[in-house]
């Protein structure tokens, strides 16, 4: 991450477009294959599923900052999960048929990778679950954390 913290604040909801040969060459294949293919990490198996410390989840795709700790639950399914994204013009929503179920998929707004899936069982206030790969995130701990 660069220290132009101005800038890229200033670009936050400004599209990122790259092919997908870019893709795979900044991307790790597992992560390509959850941000890019629309794929789902095993649950239990992810970096952060486990993880309490204060701070803020991003993007793993492109560095928008996504969901902070002090909305982070324990939710018991093995992947992270969130009541709340930070602002949900970050957050792009979509109906998901696949697999034989009804779900909705979890975008991130500004590079369109896939992050995870809402669901209505969530706690207060929200009721809602944002569960979201590990693989699509980052952490940055609460002192590098850009206010
Ligand atoms: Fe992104």
């Amino acid at each position: 991450m660069s220290d132009t913290s101005t800038e890229t604040r200033s670009s936050e909801t400004e599209k990122f477009v790259k092919t997908d040969t870019e893709w795979k060459q900044e991307l790790t294949p597992e992560q390509y294959h959850v941000l890019r293919e629309k794929g789902t990490e095993y649950p239990y198996t992810g970096k952060f599923w486990n993880i309490h410390d204060d701070g803020t989840y991003t993007c793993a795709a492109c560095g928008l900052e996504l969901f902070k700790s002090d909305t982070k639950f324990d939710s018991g399914c093995g992947w992270p999960s969130f009541w709340a994204g930070i602002d949900h013009s970050k957050l792009t929503l979509q109906p998901d048929n696949t697999h034989g179920m009804r779900r909705t998929e979890v975008m991130c707004s500004r590079c369109g990778s896939h992050l995870g899936h809402l669901f209505d069982d969530g706690p207060k206030p929200t009721g809602h679950r944002f569960c979201i790969n590990s693989i699509s995130l980052e952490f940055k701990p609460e002192a590098n954390a850009t206010k």
